[in-house]
């Protein structure tokens, strides 16, 4: 894309992650370029091409600018790598160079016909060396665009809002749903938010940081409080001219600034104000009202048992800490083992990430038996699952992604296998690269049909209800000692603000 002479120029890029410090393994910049859930590291034209029809923030933006005649975009880049650990330095400093360089260079060529800048950013991203990667981002650009040039960003709902971020953004929208499913609305409502902008129009942003930290499951849009809040939140809404957004915060993050926050925008500091602060009264009031439940494996696999028994429908039992989507190494074992204890049967688990075991299944073939420790490699944590195991069958972890979340997107999954612990009814969908279990297609593409399941394990804390919460209505939320900490006033907490309350009515954090 070139620079428009009669059009309104936007430079466009996009730089995600979701930084769990307590991950195994940080991001270096080759997960960035690696396809997998999501495309692979796009630059220039590609980033226009590569996330066309996909549910991405950057491709609702796109959408959204190419109705409007006026508008001209220009994409530098856009790249995510699967939530994990830090990302190194090297990967960071390379990303945001890229940017940072892209938009130096788009300056020089005609300063004067730069007149806005879109980012596609999650919000929650802590390298090696800044606990802030957005912020430190967004105040690179700065020295490089100075204050005025407008810049609108979007986030997940999952950001760690800071005051660098707040500072340094013209604009931002957040999702408002978990599952998301309003990832390219988002994108969307950010190109909306930008127009009056470039036109001339100053906002004022207003914020404030809540005292409690709200654990993931509970996060889910479709039950209470959160229901409520958003319906709440919805009634500011007069983008954009004025509008309030709520991010729900990440807890995997041992960061001063974890947690939730609203955020208001508007034309006047003092209406930008009142809105944050009559917003921020609903965040509060609803603390109380947040009823987490979470089961320990061996009595999650009993009333799963009892469930299916009663009902006949598959029952989800979600292993909420052990989420390759926010940031565990999906391989934990303390589910498998309560199952094949318990003798379950019919059951549906997946994706377990171990490239080892996938490779033997390929090496072995359809019908052959390996045997190999499966999981619990990635961490201190459960020990691996010392059997025998059947291949059932194998895939190369290339398919297409069927639920409404992810619609549009490829999966990558790297070699996968379908295999079976010899003498039980257990199929557990392997895969080489990990993969959070959002979508039915991660059993449909091995063989299975989910909806003929008695007992579906996903490895998934919330966003698998986009796509199975219609074929399997009871889930049951299992803590299975995996690295997405869910009980969090037993999480090694060491930098959080002091007195910020690990979860709603929780202890006070003290360092
Ligand atoms: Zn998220």
């Amino acid at each position: 894309m070139k620079l428009s002479s009669s059009k309104k120029n936007i430079l466009i890029a996009g730089f995600q992650h979701e930084t769990n410090t307590f991950g195994a393994t940080n991001a270096a910049f080759e997960d960035f370029v690696m396809a997998d859930s999501w495309p692979g590291l796009l630059m220039g034209d590609d980033v226009i091409t590569g996330t066309k029809g996909t549910t991405l923030p950057l491709a609702g933006f796109v959408a959204a600018a190419s109705q409007d005649p006026t508008i001209n975009v220009i994409p530098i880049i856009w790249c995510a790598a699967e939530p994990s650990a830090q990302v190194t330095d090297h990967a960071y400093e390379k990303i945001a160079g890229i940017i940072c360089d892209g938009i130096t260079k788009t300056l020089n060529l005609a300063t004067d016909d730069i007149d806005g800048i879109y980012l596609d950013l999650h919000g929650a991203m802590v390298t090696e060396t800044y606990d802030d990667g957005e912020g430190e981002l967004l105040r690179r650009i700065r020295l490089i665009t100075g204050d005025d040039l407008p810049i609108s960003i979007s986030l997940d709902s999952h950001a760690n809002l800071t005051q660098a971020i707040v500072d340094h953004a013209s604009s931002i929208t957040i999702f408002r749903s978990y599952p998301h499913l309003d990832m390219a609305e988002t994108g969307g409502r950010a190109f909306e938010a930008l127009k009056p902008l470039l036109d001339g129009q100053k906002r004022h942003m207003a914020w404030r940081q809540s005292p409690y930290l709200i654990p993931l499951p509970d996060q889910f849009s479709g039950a209470e409080p959160m229901v409520s809040l958003y319906q709440d939140l919805a009634q500011y809404d007069n983008a954009p001219s004025s509008w309030c957004e709520f991010a729900t915060g990440f807890p995997a993050a041992d960061i001063h600034d974890a947690g939730p926050a609203i955020l208001a925008q508007a034309a006047s500091r003092d209406d930008a104000e009142s809105m944050a602060e009559e917003m921020f009264q609903s965040l509060l009031d609803a603390e109380s009202q947040f009823k987490s439940v979470l089961f320990p494996p061996d009595d999650a696999v009993a009333r799963a048992i009892s469930s299916h028994a009663a009902t006949n429908t598959p029952v989800v039992i979600a292993d909420v800490e052990d989420n390759a989507g926010a940031g565990s190494p999906s391989d934990t074992t303390g589910l498998l083992r309560a199952l094949m204890d318990a003798k379950a049967n019919n059951v549906l688990l997946g994706m377990m990430n171990d490239p080892e075991v996938a490779r033997l299944a390929h090496v072995t073939g359809v019908g052959g038996i390996i045997d190999t420790p499966l999981g619990g490699k990635a961490f201190e944590g459960d020990p691996p699952i010392d059997h025998q195991f059947e291949v059932i069958a194998l895939s190369d972890g290339q398919f297409a992604f069927s639920g409404e979340m992810y619609r549009g997107f490829h999966a990558d999954a790297g070699l996968s296998a379908l295999i079976k612990p010899v003498g039980y009814d257990i199929s557990i969908a392997i895969s080489s690269k990990r993969c959070q279990c959002l979508d039915q297609a991660i059993f449909t593409h091995l063989g299975q049909d989910p909806k003929k399941a008695g007992i579906i394990v996903v490895k998934s804390t919330v966003h698998f209800r986009a796509d199975f919460d219609a074929i399997a209505p009871i889930v049951i939320n299992a803590s299975a000692n995996g690295l997405t900490p869910c009980r969090l006033a037993d999480a090694p907490f060491a930098n959080l603000r002091q007195g910020l309350r690990l979860g709603p009515m929780g202890p006070a954090f003290t360092p």
